[in-house]
């Protein structure tokens, strides 16, 4: 497996400390809003290695923290008139929420920095001890100039940066390039008692402290978007290898910034879409497909239209292997052709037999080259395609002598796209039974079948529109979109696809 590592600026052959497990570690949010789907595909893509990494038989340690205590979360506090602990409880539960319908799993550890705050302390009075830290003024700064190997990753020079900088008058640094480890509270602001006075520690802090303190001095993977690769991660760097004095993440893997008109998406640039929104009218397996057509390291634009380019993707899939089950076991494929000669069939049926574990290698392949899920994907479009080329090819009712064999590939690109995050509705019998309640409430449907609770729901929603009640036929719809179904208005009337709760 090849990874590329910002650190020696090359791919490299992934060789963790153990050989069955990886510790990694991925900077968290700063919960004093909701995440918008630039976070969120940071987020997302370290997911995918993670579950990929967990798929080859690596047993992984993930830790991501939580930032909530920061200067946007006390200036977020004043604007809505709460408390900053307020403010970062409902946003880490908003994160938690988004992160579970976009389907990324839960951390092995969850670190937070507010409950961290004495190891913080502990860190940076070792640092002062070796002389690599200084009190000034209430505040606790880390000296640059004391840390040789400052600028390895982001392949800056201190002297460079230098010539750049200047002391502010006032300021409480010796060296402009200096970065504060704990700050002195003003007034109003939340604080911990310290050797130094009341204060908070500096973001940049608490990630040395939270990764080292659960994944030990050295660990296999730090990641982030590639926005943090300076000044945050050559920060964490410093600190905790001037503290341990062992090197600190041996691969640091960055991701590429979702942007929307080459620019990237950022709150205080005000061009973001929150994830919650995207995810109310494109839900995850569609956000997922979207993101994982491209290279985690490559930047990604945003645009609606290449997420309705992934809502047909996935339709493809999803015919194919309704297609393909409903020939396995003896039914007629929709819309099967008529059948071809018997050679192109069983030169067909040996590529079929070939497939699964062709596909299997492929896609480790694809996926072993710095997760490439591009690549990956376009395994599976190639399963897809074979798929309905036999059933085209064999027509309808002569699927049943190969039934196995159809079962076979589908199961086996089911299975590559779970190892993506990317699930399907296991077919009509799946759809959740709260479509019953909301029928109920929505379209009097007084039944417990959910097949019929939608039904009720789309002749409710088109009596609504008839009647010009669009408060009822968007409620109907957003009330169907929040269970995972999509309505698709066609000329035979409304229909529903159900692409699954993440
Ligand atoms: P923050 O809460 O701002 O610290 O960001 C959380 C994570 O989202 C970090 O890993 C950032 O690198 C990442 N991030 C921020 N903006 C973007 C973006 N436009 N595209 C991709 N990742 C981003
Ligand atoms: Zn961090």
């Amino acid at each position: 497996m090849r990874v590329y590592n910002t650190l020696t600026r090359s791919k490299e052959e992934f060789v963790p400390r153990r050989a069955d497990a990886v510790a990694m570690y991925v900077c968290g949010p700063t919960v004093y809003n909701h995440i918008h789907i630039g976070n969120a595909r940071t987020f997302l893509s370290f997911d995918v290695i993670r579950r990929y990494l967990e798929w080859r038989g690596f047993d992984v340690s993930f830790v991501r923290n939580i930032t909530d205590v920061d200067d946007k979360i006390i200036n977020r506090a004043r604007e809505e008139q709460v408390t900053a602990p307020e403010i970062a409880a409902k946003y880490t539960a908003a994160f938690h929420e988004a992160m579970e319908r976009l389907g990324v799993k839960a951390p092995t550890y969850e670190p937070y920095a507010t409950q961290t705050i004495d190891e913080m302390i502990e860190m940076i009075e070792r640092l002062i001890e070796k002389g690599n830290a200084y009190e000034s003024g209430g505040d606790v700064y880390f000296a640059v100039r004391s840390f040789d190997g400052y600028g390895k990753l982001s392949g800056r020079d201190v002297d460079d940066m230098r010539s750049g900088a200047r002391i502010e008058v006032g300021d409480l640094k010796r060296d402009p390039l200096d970065f504060a480890l704990w700050k002195s509270a003003k007034p109003g602001e939340p604080f911990w008692t310290s050797p130094w006075g009341d204060g908070r520690p500096g973001w940049h802090l608490e990630c040395s402290v939270m990764s080292t303190g659960h994944l030990g001095e050295t660990f296999d993977i730090h990641g982030g978007g590639v926005d943090l690769v300076f000044p945050h991660h050559e920060n964490e760097i410093a600190q905790a290898e001037a503290d341990t004095g062992a090197p600190f993440a041996r691969y640091w893997l960055h991701g590429g910034m979702l942007q929307i008109n080459s620019e990237k998406m950022s709150k205080s640039l005000g061009n973001f879409m929150l994830l919650k929104d995207v995810l109310g009218t494109f839900p995850a397996p569609i956000v997922r497909l979207f993101m994982l057509q491209t290279h985690y390291r490559s930047p990604l634009d945003y645009s609606e239209e290449r997420l309705a380019a992934a809502v047909k993707s996935y339709e493809r899939i999803e015919t194919a292997v309704r297609n393909a089950r409903a020939v396995a076991e003896g039914a007629a494929a929709d819309g099967a052709g008529a059948s071809a000669s018997s050679a192109d069939e069983s030169s067909l049926a040996e590529a079929l037999v070939a497939a699964p574990e062709d596909a299997r290698a492929r896609f480790i392949e694809a996926m072993d080259d710095d997760f490439n899920t591009a690549g990956a994907l376009a395994v599976v479009f190639d399963q897809v395609r074979l798929v309905n080329s036999f059933l085209d090819q064999i027509g309808s009712g002569r699927g049943a002598g190969y039934s196995d064999l159809l079962k076979a590939i589908i199961d086996t690109m089911l299975d590559l796209l779970r190892v993506l995050g990317i699930t399907f509705a296991e077919g009509e019998d799946g759809y959740p039974v709260e479509v019953v309640d909301l029928a109920a409430q929505l379209a009097g449907y007084g039944g417990g079948d959910t097949r019929e609770a939608v039904d009720a729901l789309l002749a409710s929603r088109a009596a609504a529109r008839t009647d010009k009640n669009w408060g009822l036929a968007d409620a109907v719809r957003d009330g169907l979109a929040g269970l995972g179904f999509v309505v698709e208005d066609t000329a035979q009337g409304a229909r529903v696809i159900y692409r699954g709760q993440s």
